[in-house]
């Protein structure tokens, strides 16, 4: 019993989504496998640049598809890059994984996938005035993923993952008081891939510049086990409540869109 009509299995799975979301049958759509020999190399693009706050309350949620950690409006700025002169404001961040380590991110590398994908979404804050006005536009928003490897413990993702058990459902929610820095997230090499994309869930809006961080992250089998447990349906849906034990998109084609390449290898 779900009163949400798209999911990552069985008739509500992504092939369907088109049927609902006719944005998800575009030329634009994310996430993609990155060929990188296709990738062209961009050597004068300006570095990227953020500025997180770290000491604020932050809301962890169960949304029924992934857990969520909001921003709750506090300024932390990511701009640089292929973003322009634009200025983008963190909104929120979540994650996706896999049924089994090994599997679970949306982006692939030459085919390869990764046990999870985490993703930092911003909104243009020059051009637009809210993040639902942002999220329609073209330059909209803009996306840093980060794949997870299975490995070590993640120390500032565990502050969230302690969370997890307070989650467990779709709706529930959670207020993080303990400091986190979102730059502790990130991998230590600035490298990346960037392509114009799309929202990887419903609607699958065309509204995402891409960048996508080549060093992966370790998180631990253990963390990922977390994840794994948490529900897409309501506790009054009681054993009902279905599991959530993977939440990726499959890649879809690339198509004639640029993909660009900022830094070694
Ligand atoms: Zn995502």
């Amino acid at each position: 019993m779900s009163d949400q009509d798209w999911g990552y299995t069985g008739e509500n799975g992504p092939a369907s989504w088109i049927e609902k979301f006719p944005e998800a049958r575009g030329a634009r759509q994310s996430p993609v496998d990155i060929a990188t020999s296709r990738a062209s190399n961009s050597g004068n693009v300006p570095p990227l640049t953020f500025r997180y706050s770290v000491h604020h309350p932050r809301s962890v949620v169960n949304p029924g598809y992934c857990w969520r950690v909001d921003e709750n409006g506090y300024n932390s700025e990511l701009r640089g890059g292929p973003l322009g002169s634009d200025v983008y404001k963190l909104q929120q961040w979540h994650c996706h994984w896999g049924a089994k380590n090994g599997e679970g991110s949306e982006h692939t590398v030459d085919g390869r996938s990764f046990s999870g994908e985490l993703h930092l979404v911003h909104w243009n804050t020059s051009k637009y005035h809210s993040f639902a006005e942002a999220a329609g536009r073209p330059d909209g928003l803009a996306v840093l993923g980060v794949f997870l490897m299975a490995g070590s413990n993640h120390e500032e993702l565990d502050k969230v993952v302690r969370l997890l058990p307070y989650i467990q459902h779709k709706g529930d929610k959670v207020t993080m008081s303990e400091a986190l820095d979102p730059a502790n997230l990130l991998p230590r090499g600035s490298a990346y891939w960037t392509y114009p994309g799309s929202l990887t869930t419903p609607p699958c809006t065309e509204s995402v510049t891409w960048i996508l961080l080549k060093q992966p992250v370790e998180v631990s089998a253990e963390q990922l086990a977390l994840m794994r447990k948490l529900r897409c349906g309501e506790a009054s849906c009681g054993e009902e409540a279905m599991e959530l034990l993977h939440n990726y998109r499959p890649t879809l084609p690339l198509g004639n869109r640029e993909l660009r390449d900022y830094g070694g290898h």
